[in-house]
């Protein structure tokens, strides 16, 4: 018997089945599905059992050496999937097959035994004379699963107790991989009624219902503004599909972003719902992957790859804030969370709801068009009004003669809520202390010896790569003309945490980036301290902009809106809409009401006004012409060709060959496709690797496949471990 086996080796030229035997004692474990080692080129590789077929050259074929796992891992849908994958984004069949398998437990899974109450006759069996017994029976009652020293020491009863018990069938002696809880119990088994609903939740839930209930693949787009309750929508059209006996699978952007979100699901639908979180062990994630597998868990909430998760019949799958670029996944396969929910309900027959209160363009455009259905909620739950928002000129205020980081509305408004004992938000999309490092005698900003990129300086009085991490002390003389002058500019959220600090002694301040958030759990920690009152003031970059729904924030400060206007990408505009918007709307969402102030060098670009007047299709309009004019998603579609390595003379021959094949390439008879570039990518060099891009544009997408697969096969004569080509169909950024 000969099967065909995809290896782990995620290449170009190698993705394609290749023929080992089976031996004969792995006769009855190998199936299609199964994860076994292969010899190959002289290393052991994973590979995974396509198929059984002869092969060509029956002399040149090795053995199969083990198999790695007991069952198949995968099935033909998922096979179907990855195959998809991988053709629609161009890359390799293994890498599309191991995201969609998910995680696999390193090493033997932790079996432990645990004690449930046996099936028995109706009725408690009698205890009369065995109180202690009695005690260990109904604890394990309330909590079954428990081994028998948690038991034991649960109930405060002996081991003995707890023998005696098992001795007597009382309790049964079960073995299953332990699933260690990541979020606390306290969460999980409350069902508090769901409130009654508001006229325009209910019209949304009504209408996803219905598609349910018709089994039907229809798509949603919820566009529904910051505090309408969205996530109240989820959750009883997800209890609809779990009623019909399918399941839900609801995406956020990034799960620890979202507590919020996460106790919602729990507390509705306790053990039912399973959490993919980012920063589960490896142990937790297979734990809740199995309760998924098995059937306990109808409802999976988690980021991107939740998408994959085993769930038998979705029959629903909710994309939440669907806008967020943290929905393409930055490497192998570089798949759209959202292309690829609309591919999976499409197959299953499942119902997709996008939600936002700020819809991607593409979105927006295509609910225009009618392929997606639209539900609006244009209403804050009991009608409270959105934030006022003020746009603030700092050019005028630099003209008043005020230097600081704060406008004089802004520190009025913060000593107001300070005098009121309201909460305030500052919201600065940088981290550091200062970003830029420059000799103010010679010139020379401070860049990263290994990437085009300048050192932001830290608090700890280092100077740190965002990019690489390269670190290295703060220069004392300029390192290129020996000066003594070095400033220091670029506010970062740690010098803006100084300067409340000067400004409002008083004030207790908290504060929320990457650094601060950097240990397990410290993010939770700090929301909710915030959250109870633990701070006044809570500064953060764009970890605080979503999902935190505070009653007593009623002001949310800007500090500087243009950080993401001068992104070298023709998303700028549509990301500074989004995240003003989502900022703001952290403000006002409990009775006192909220006023969201935005600092700015540019008050008069349309992304800043129309975040400034809460007008999403005013934003809309203005940006889907420019779009036009420049024929940008969604006029075309995109791809991205990337070519990085060490030389740079290397990586700009490299992207001209392909450049010259792709022309070639359109030039027969396909005039639908342009090009912009070749030209060195916005970031030209990361981690000592230079950076060239091409980006291909076409009203069809099969072409852009088509091209950038044609690039592809020549890349093979060239690329190298020192010489990458990567594509990327959908691109999210051209940075
Ligand atoms: P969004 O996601 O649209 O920004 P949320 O889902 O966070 O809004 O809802 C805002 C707030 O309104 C939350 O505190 C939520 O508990 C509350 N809420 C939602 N629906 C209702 C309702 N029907 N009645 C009362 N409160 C509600
Ligand atoms: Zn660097």
């Amino acid at each position: 018997m000969y099967a065909e086996v995809l290896v782990d080796l995620p290449a170009r030229q190698v993705d394609r089945v290749f023929h080992y035997l089976v031996p004969l004692h792995l006769k009855d474990q190998v199936t299609v599905g199964s994860r076994v080692q292969v010899p190959f080129r002289r290393q052991k590789l994973t590979g995974y059992v396509l198929g059984f077929s002869a092969p060509p050259e029956l002399d040149r074929v090795k053995e199969i050496s083990a198999v790695l796992e007991p069952g198949p891992v995968f099935d033909d849908r998922q096979l179907a999937l990855a195959r998809w994958l991988a053709a629609h984004y161009l890359c390799p069949t293994v890498s599309a097959l191991q995201t969609v398998i998910g995680p696999r437990l390193a090493g033997a899974p932790r079996r432990v035994q645990g004690l449930w109450p046996a099936a028995q006759a109706p009725g408690p069996p009698d205890f009369s004379r065995a109180p202690a017994q009695e005690k260990a029976w109904r604890t394990a009652l309330a909590r079954p699963g428990l081994t028998r020293r948690e038991l034991a020491a649960a109930a405060g009863v002996s081991a003995g107790t707890v023998e005696a018990l098992i001795a007597k069938n009382i309790l049964s002696v079960r073995e299953y991989i332990k699933n260690r809880s990541p979020f606390p119990e306290e969460n999980r088994e409350e069902h508090p009624p769901p409130p009654p609903l508001t006229p325009q939740q209910d019209r949304a839930v009504r209408e996803i219902r219905a598609a349910l209930q018709a089994g039907e693949h229809r798509i949603f787009l919820l566009y529904g503004v910051t505090g309408s309750g969205k996530t109240e929508v989820y959750c009883q059209s997800a209890a609809r599909a779990l009623a019909l006996g399918r399941g839900a699978i609801v995406l956020v952007p990034e799960i620890a972003l979202t507590p919020q979100m996460i106790a919602a699901f729990q507390s509705r639908f306790g053990r039912r719902v399973a959490v993919l979180h980012s920063r589960l062990s490896d142990g937790e994630r297979y734990g809740e992957w199995m309760r998924i597998a098995e059937g306990e868990a109808g409802v999976v909430l988690g980021a991107r790859s939740a998408l994959f998760a085993p769930l038998a019949d979705p029959g629903l799958i909710i994309i939440d804030e669907e806008h967020e670029p943290s929905y393409k996944q930055e490497e192998n396969p570089r798949y759209h969370a959202r292309t690829v929910a609309l591919h999976v309900a499409r197959e299953r027959g499942a119902a997709v709801v996008l939600g936002s209160a700020t819809p991607a363009l593409e979105s927006f455009f295509a609910a225009g068009r009618g392929e997606y259905r639209l539900l609006r909620m244009d209403e804050r739950i009991e009608s409270r009004p959105l934030p006022r928002v003020q746009v603030v000129d700092l050019r005028a205020e630099l003209r008043r003669g005020n230097r600081g980081f704060f406008s004089r509305p802004l520190l009025l408004a913060v000593r107001e809520r300070l005098a009121r004992r309201e909460q305030v938000i500052l919201f600065l999309n940088r981290r550091g202390f200062s970003t830029i490092v420059v000799c103010r005698e010679c010139g020379l900003v401070v860049k990263c010896p290994h990437c085009d990129v300048s050192l932001t300086y830290h608090a700890n009085g280092r100077l740190l790569c965002h990019y690489c991490n390269h670190t290295a002390p703060a220069p004392a003389v300029c390192p290129d003309c020996g000066g003594k002058q070095i400033g220091y500019f670029g506010a970062g959220t740690q010098k803006i945490e100084q300067e409340v600090k000067r400004l409002f002694p008083r004030a207790r301040v908290l504060r929320l980036d990457s650094d601060t958030a950097a240990r397990k759990g410290s993010h939770r920690e700090i929301l909710g301290a915030f959250r109870q009152g633990g701070a006044d003031i809570l500064i953060g970059t764009q970890m605080i902009a979503k999902g935190l729904d505070i009653p007593s924030v009623t002001l949310v400060g800007v500090v500087n809106a243009d950080v993401s206007l001068h992104m070298p990408d023709f998303r700028a505009g549509e990301r500074t809409f989004q995240l003003l918007t989502q900022v703001a709307g952290r403000a006002g969402r409990g009775d006192l009401g909220g006023e969201a102030i935005i600092q700015t060098y540019q008050p008069e670009h349309y992304a800043v006004c129309a975040a400034r007047d809460h007008d999403y299709e005013g934003f809309y309009r203005q940006e889907i012409e420019y779009r036009r004019s420049l024929d940008y998603p969604p006029f075309s579609r995109l791809a991205r060709l990337l070519v990085t390595g060490p030389r740079a003379a290397e990586v700009e021959g490299a992207i001209n060959i392909l450049y010259s094949k792709l022309k070639e390439f359109a030039g027969r008879g396909e005039e639908e496709i342009r090009f912009l570039g070749p030209a060195p990518a916005p970031l030209s060099r990361i981690k000592d690797y230079y950076r060239w891009h091409l980006v291909l544009k076409s009203p069809r997408e099969d072409l852009l496949r088509a091209a950038a697969a044609a690039g592809l096969k020549e890349a093979d004569h060239f690329t190298s471990r020192r010489l990458r080509v990567i594509i990327d169909i959908e691109p999210q950024h051209l940075i």
